[in-house]
């Protein structure tokens, strides 16, 4: 088995806190001066190109129970009424915004994320694929995918889900072993998985991916090599290997995590070099940062030919310049512009009764911004960059009077991270687990002198 091999110097030297890059800038640049107006103008403007087709998010945020790990933006309720009322809002957002698009949209692909967005019953979820159809035009071919939380699946919402046109499936996994999923909170029998799992490929979804997390307390390298070789006996189409983000000051519910159960980061570290390995010997590809496809896959092939795209929704093999979001905490981003919505659900549903879309903050792409939006992009995708992008960003940090690219590039190159060929920058096998500090090295906003936010570690 070829597990990659990283000398710990260099997991000590680049483990250091770090945006995600979801996007670029990343959302604590961005601004409240970007607010409903401004948000108003930025779809007008989308609807100058009609022919463009777009792609949907939707954040459902109930879940049934908290998870002590949990990052996302969710709710904790027991009451499926709330989620008629959520919906509410939502047929009311997507009246507010549909006309400011001018001509009705085609829509190419769709997520549903949360929270847990089975966790709305059939009727719920029927009523909700009903207001996005009357609302959009739905290519024949478009992607519809949804996470699913198996511990509340049943056959019949999965074949209901299936009969309203989904055609991909998450499911939440994270770890088989019971001890970590006390530690976390989330007792999730490793039998109802795979029975969830068994029922999504006997309704012949198109893809039935897994989603893994490393990091958490109690995990140990042989409880998650256990767990990895029980989920490639599944043999998912494609699997999400998520480094846990320890954040107890941004996220209350991790304070009830004991951080002396966290695996160090030389530890973590060798939980997902073994997984790189366990997949890759089994016949998957490593994808992006974090995630594996099998080969053959559209997602692999796109990997391997250099078309791979990532955007809030993840990586995907079609550009998806279009993304309009729905729901609380939602993010779009379109045309030069990022939006997010009130992430206190409160204050999203009041926005929205009193006529108001519910933005809190954004941002305008400037031309140095797109630069290197696209620069980073390129970077987690395909991990190589034309030396022609890169000497664009030298010749405006050349202005700024600080050191350029090049010069912050070139210890990367000497610890073996990276090297460069005759027309591109190429990252190294070894580079892609430090991956999110190279493209650090692009990030202009870096470079102030400001205190950094919360980030989580790169590696
Ligand atoms: S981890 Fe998932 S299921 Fe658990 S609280 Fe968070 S969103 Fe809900």
């Amino acid at each position: 088995m070829n597990i990659p091999e990283v000398p710990a110097q260099l997991i000590q030297k680049y483990s250091r806190p770090g945006p995600r890059y979801t996007s670029y800038p990343p959302v604590p640049v961005w601004t409240p001066e970007f607010d409903e107006t401004r948000y108003r103008s930025a779809l007008s403007e989308l609807a100058a190109s009609p022919e463009e087709s777009l792609s949907l998010y939707v954040h459902l945020p109930f879940c049934a129970i908290s998870c002590a790990y949990c990052g996302c933006n969710a709710t904790v309720t027991t009451k499926p009424e709330v989620v008629d009322t959520y919906l509410d809002r939502l047929a009311r957002e997507i009246e507010l915004v549909v006309p400011l698009l001018g001509k009705r949209r085609f829509v190419a692909q769709m997520h549903w994320g949360g929270g847990t967005p089975n966790f709305p019953t059939v009727e719920q979820l029927t009523r909700l694929v009903r207001l996005l159809e009357e609302a959009f035009d739905f290519l024949p071919e478009a992607e519809r995918s949804i996470e699913i939380d198996p511990r509340i699946a049943s056959r019949r919402q999965l074949r209901a889900i299936r009969n309203l046109g989904f055609n991909r499936v998450s499911l939440g996994v994270q770890e088989f072993d019971p001890d970590v999923q006390k530690a976390i909170g989330r007792i999730q029998p490793e039998l109802v998985t795979k029975e969830v799992f068994d029922a999504c490929r006997s309704l012949e979804f198109e893809s039935v991916n897994l989603d893994l997390v490393y990091g958490l307390p109690e995990q140990t390298l042989p409880k998650f090599s256990r767990t990895i070789r029980e989920i490639i006996a599944m043999q998912p189409d494609r699997v999400a290997c998520f480094n846990y983000a320890h954040v107890p000051a941004l996220r209350a519910n991790q304070r009830k995590i004991d951080a002396s159960t966290l695996p160090d980061p030389g530890e973590r570290f060798d939980m997902f070099c073994n997984a790189i390995g366990l997949f890759e010997e089994a016949g998957y590809d490593w994808i992006g940062m974090d995630h594996f496809a099998r080969r053959g896959d559209e997602l692999a092939e796109a990997a391997e030919g250099k078309r791979l795209h990532r955007n809030f929704m993840g990586y995907t093999v079609k550009p998806a310049p279009h993304l309009l979001s729905f729901g609380m905490s939602a993010i779009s981003e379109f045309g030069g512009y990022y939006a997010q919505n009130d992430a206190r659900l409160g204050r999203y549903q009041t926005a929205l009764d009193e006529g108001h879309l519910p933005i809190v903050r954004g941002h305008r792409l400037t031309d140095d911004d797109v630069l290197r939006r696209d620069a980073i992009t390129n970077l987690l995708c395909n991990f190589e960059l034309p030396l022609t992008s890169i000497e664009r960003l030298v010749r405006r940090t050349r202005e700024s009077n600080v050191p350029d690219e090049f010069d912050r590039l070139e210890p990367f190159v000497e610890d073996g991270l990276l090297r460069f060929d005759a027309d591109r920058l190429v990252v190294t096998r070894t580079g892609r687990f430090f991956i999110r500090n190279i493209c650090m090295q692009l990030d202009a906003y870096l470079r102030t002198g400001a205190p950094l936010p919360v980030f989580s570690k790169t590696v």
